[in-house]
């Protein structure tokens, strides 16, 4: 090891990158953090240092440092443990590191993961499938295994090797000698590498058969699908095509992960693969440089794209059967710096419908919206941004009136389930899209329901609002933020008038919360600005048990596992429909609507199901619309008025002791 070692921060000095009274300036603020930065992100955000200079000073003295001064730089453990640990391997002359996972006070992988950020290392979880079992045959079995390392792909003359412990420079030296090629460094835990290293050895040994039969199960001919993966098989494909496998095995992770998208990105040294669960975009792994090309080039071919074509934007979908689930998936590939990224939306086929009661409306929501839906005629209307839950609100609800005895008929771009006793209209793929006409063609079939995927224009508004007065129960999705803004806009179209002198109207706005998990919740006390920010008058945060999730192998350490809606439920009474006939300003309306008896806004519905525990505040605040502070004035809903118009009863909501907050 190198002789100049020590924190980031004297290094810096020593390299005169920065001065000592700038290093100074930024320990200062450092210490004054509550929420500590990184020292290198504080120089940076100083001026100090650009962030091209940090990121090369890291690479670069990375191998110097300790790493016990690598975890205290970022922020996994405090000066203080430090201090503890070395004063104890003084005493044992353990590994910082073996102390550090012997003390549970860092896990392995968050070890690693660390490292991996702070050293600017790929972290790579080397996965059999995407080791060329050539390269690894290499190096001696027991020397794989007394050093936990992976040679996994050679490239122009370079070994990519997986190790644990990449700031070991003698092993590197020695690698690069055994394999006789320079070494590209990527690293991961140790358990996940001895663990690669025994299936790698059990795959040398009996040639990857075996599992792959006993896996397969025949699932695989029942579609025509271009794209055909199974758990087992993927094992056996490197031998074929290693890239292709990359690209399958990333398929197959994002599935078993419940990944809505799958996001990869080359980077200057790295491919980095991201999934997005539950709504948030989380690192799943990062893969050598030169599977980037081939990742993408698997990605179009299988998409029906151009393979030729690098510079241009291009879409596509695949049809996919993955351990025999049928998934849809869309791909879109683009130009970047270093290569092409591959985006990924992935479409469940075999996602079952939900029902009206799965998806989280409050009781009294859910009863407005029930009584609504019985009705023979009207509008209903759902709002919220794209991935807010509109279309599975709308398959719910047409689930719920689909009896056989109801005749409905959809007009979608494109279908997304296919619904037995629906007759349902694709529009997806066509040239030009004249929804009002394709609107009143579905009045051929004599609908008694009419749903339609998303409104985009006001004459597309005015058809469906003609229809509706014709006596049709109408169905449709807006793209507007909240109930207030829909009916705004709802109010300014030609015949709106007409049709609400006469036909009733129910506006639905919605946004996606992650679930806490809970195989991890605890009870906790959130800070007290979250609370003000919901601006419930009187209530008292010590009364309630907010849960939220620590993180666990079932979450992957998120804390949360799935969504539930949030609702904002309205609607249009008599009252409203005076007011709105003399086309009255947006905030005049605002005002009206919140003051509505048993209205609740989306973040009111938020705060009540964090009160039941099934969400936290942070993560309403995270996708719920601000109230209006002029708004808030006027509201003087206490506590318990709210929990009494979410229509919760005895046992629904428990407070602390397991009292029911509604009876006190
Ligand atoms: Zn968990």
């Amino acid at each position: 090891m190198a002789t100049a070692e020590g924190p980031l921060g004297e290094l810096l000095v020593d390299d005169n990158v920065i001065t000592r009274s700038q290093l100074n300036h930024a320990l200062q603020i450092h210490k004054e953090q509550e929420q500590r930065q990184r020292l290198g992100d504080i120089l940076a955000d100083l001026g100090y240092i650009t962030r091209r200079q940090l990121r090369d000073s890291i690479k670069r003295h990375g191998k110097k440092m300790r790493i016990g001064d690598v975890l205290v730089e970022n922020g996994t453990i405090t000066r203080e443990q430090l201090q503890d640990v070395l004063g104890q391997q003084a005493l044992t002359g353990d590994a910082l590191g073996k102390i550090l996972l012997d003390q549970e006070i860092v896990g392995e992988e968050e070890l690693a993961r660390a490292l991996s950020r702070q050293l600017d290392i790929p972290y790579v979880v080397p996965q059999p499938s995407l080791v060329d079992i050539a390269v690894f045959s290499r190096l001696p079995e027991r020397f794989l295994k007394l050093n936990s390392v992976i040679p996994m792909l050679e490239t122009d003359g370079a070994v990519t090797v997986v190790l644990a412990d990449p700031t070991d420079q003698n092993l590197v030296l020695q690698l690069e000698d055994m394999l006789g090629a320079d070494v590209e460094l990527a690293m991961c835990s140790r358990t996940r590498i001895a663990d690669a290293i025994e299936s790698l050895l059990l795959q040398k040994t009996v040639g990857g058969q075996g599992r792959a039969g006993e896996m397969a199960g025949g699932a695989a001919d029942v579609l025509p699908a271009p794209l055909v993966i199974e758990s087992g098989a993927i094992a056996e494909q490197h031998e074929v095509n290693r890239a292709a496998s990359a690209f399958d095995y990333i398929v197959y992770r994002a599935l078993q992960e419940r990944a809505s998208d799958i996001h990869i990105e080359p980077e200057r040294d790295r491919v980095r693969i991201r999934f997005r669960i539950d709504g948030a975009l989380t690192f799943a792994t990062d893969l050598p440089l030169p599977l980037a090309q081939p990742m993408a080039v698997r990605a179009k071919a299988l998409a029906g794209l151009d393979i030729s074509k690098v510079l241009q934007q291009q879409e596509g979908r695949i049809l996919a059967d993955v351990d025999g689930e049928k998934v849809d998936l869309r791909v879109a590939v683009c130009r970047v710096v270093f290569g092409e990224a591959v985006a990924i939306r992935i479409f469940r086929k075999d996602a079952g419908l939900m029902d009206l009661d799965e998806l989280g409306m409050l009781p009294a929501q859910m009863a407005a919206y029930t009584a609504m839906a019985a009705q023979s005629s009207g509008a209903a209307l759902f709002a919220g941004p794209t991935g807010a839950g509109k279309t599975t609100t709308l398959y719910a609800t047409l689930n719920h009136l689909n009896d056989g005895a109801t005749k409905i008929v959809t007009v979608e771009a494109p279908v997304e389930y296919a619904m037995e006793g629906v007759v349902q209209n694709n529009l997806a793929g066509r040239e030009a899209v004249d929804l009002p006409r394709a609107l009143f063609g579905v009045l051929h079939h004599d609908p008694d329901v009419i749903a339609l995927g998303e409104i985009d224009t006001s004459e597309t508004v005015e058809a469906l609002l003609e229809c509706a007065l014709m006596g049709h129960k109408v169905f449709a999705t807006l793209h507007a933020e909240e109930t207030a803004s829909a009916i705004v806009r709802l109010a300014n179209v030609s015949g709106a008038a007409t049709f609400l002198a006469s036909a009733d109207l129910l506006v639905l706005a919605q946004r996606l919360v992650r679930k806490v998990c809970p195989n991890c919740s605890e009870v906790y006390v959130p800070r007290r600005d979250i609370v003000q920010q919901f601006q419930v008058k009187g209530f008292d945060p010590d009364t309630v048990d907010f849960r939220r999730g620590t993180g666990c192998q079932e979450c992957l350490g998120s804390g949360f596992r799935g969504r539930t809606g949030v609702f904002e439920l309205f609607v249009v009474g008599s009252e409203m429909r005076d007011v709105l006939l003399g086309r009255p300003a947006a905030r005049e309306l605002i005002e009206l609507i919140r003051k509505a008896p048993g209205f609740l806004s989306l973040k009111q519905a938020g705060f009540v199901k964090a009160v039941q525990g099934i969400t936290t505040l942070e993560e309403v605040l995270r996708v719920a619309p601000p109230i209006e502070a002029e708004v808030v004035r006027e509201q003087q809903d206490v506590f318990e008025a709210l929990i009494r118009k979410a229509g919760l009863r005895r046992g629904q909501r428990t407070g602390r002791n397991g009292a029911d907050v509604a009876d006190r």
